[in-house]
């Protein structure tokens, strides 16, 4: 029965969350992280119950991080369903809830930034997002440093910032294992996100013209279609439905660099951005698979 299960206990503080933390290493159980902007949805509940077999408990922290958001970009309306979010985690297990205000986070005087490459600097979200991954790898390194988790779990639905966290928790030494979780979608095939309460009635019946054009885009290059071709196809076809893309691009799935011509495509990932009136969507899948 679902409603058996406890609240998770809110914390609010770095301090309580360490107190949390290490009661919970007291007791010999493992921890899981789950870092989130709320908003919860289904999703975000799949990264929670991802993490079950490998923890004993699991904590989802809800922050809407300021310096992830350009100035132009949607930080004050971003959807703030707290309440919801917090029964949504009781009906999953989680056993608690990081919820910091931007002042715990971001006391008077904090100069300190990541400076990123690699993965963060090839072309996609960070050519339309600058200064996006410096604020979600400044944020996700202090979450995981405040709660030292056994794992952390990131959605494969933002597959550029996977990748830039697990570079990140490596060059950086911090003692966790980085997990990707699949991106759940809707019965359309829309990825699930926060952001598509956004989306106007004819926009949300436009949407998931996105992932269908990402299969096409899978499914010519399987078939040996040139990577130039597939991309030009799906950019066409986007935009003939609506769509502003920021990019569609087919890269190399661990480095997201630009592949060979002649890369295999067991070895690609199809990515795309693009906006549909005011809101700006992302999605991606495997080549093959
Ligand atoms: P957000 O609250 O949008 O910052 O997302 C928090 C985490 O949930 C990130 O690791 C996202 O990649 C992940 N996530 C968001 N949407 C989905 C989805 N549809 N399926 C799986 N994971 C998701």
């Amino acid at each position: 029965m679902t409603d058996a299960a406890p609240e998770p206990v809110v914390l609010e503080t770095v301090a309580a969350l360490r107190a949390w933390r290490a009661a919970r290493r007291a007791a010999g159980h493992r921890v899981g992280l789950v870092p989130t902007m709320g908003a919860l949805h289904a999703g975000h509940l799949s990264l929670v119950t991802g993490l079950a077999p490998e923890t004993e408990a699991v904590v989802v922290s809800i922050f809407v991080n300021p310096t992830q958001f350009a100035p132009h970009e949607d930080f004050t309306k971003y959807p703030r369903t707290f309440d919801r979010d917090l029964e949504l985690l009781r009906e999953v297990g989680a056993a608690a809830v990081f919820a910091p205000t931007v002042a715990e986070m971001y006391p008077d005087g904090f100069a300190t930034s990541i400076t990123l490459d690699g993965p963060a600097r090839v072309g996609l979200e960070d050519a339309f997002r600058p200064t996006h991954f410096a604020g979600v790898a400044t944020v996700v390194a202090k979450l995981l440093l405040q709660c030292l988790p056994e794992r952390a779990i990131f959605g494969e639905k933002d597959y550029q910032q996977l990748a830039v966290i697990r570079r990140m928790a490596r060059d950086l030494d911090i003692p966790v294992t980085i997990l990707g979780g699949p991106t759940i979608r809707e019965a359309d095939g829309l990825a699930m996100s926060s952001r598509n309460v956004y989306l106007s009635p004819s926009e949300r019946e436009t949407a998931p013209v996105l992932h269908q054009v990402l299969q096409a885009a899978a499914a010519a290059v399987r078939t040996g279609t040139s990577i130039a071709l597939a991309e030009g196809a799906a950019l066409r076809e986007l935009s003939d439905h609506g769509f502003l893309v920021d990019y569609v691009a087919i890269r190399d799935a661990a480095s997201l660099a630009v592949p060979a011509p002649d890369a295999r495509p067991e070895t690609l990932r199809v990515l795309v951005a693009a906006r549909l009136g005011q809101t700006r969507l992302i999605d991606n899948i495997a080549v093959v698979g």
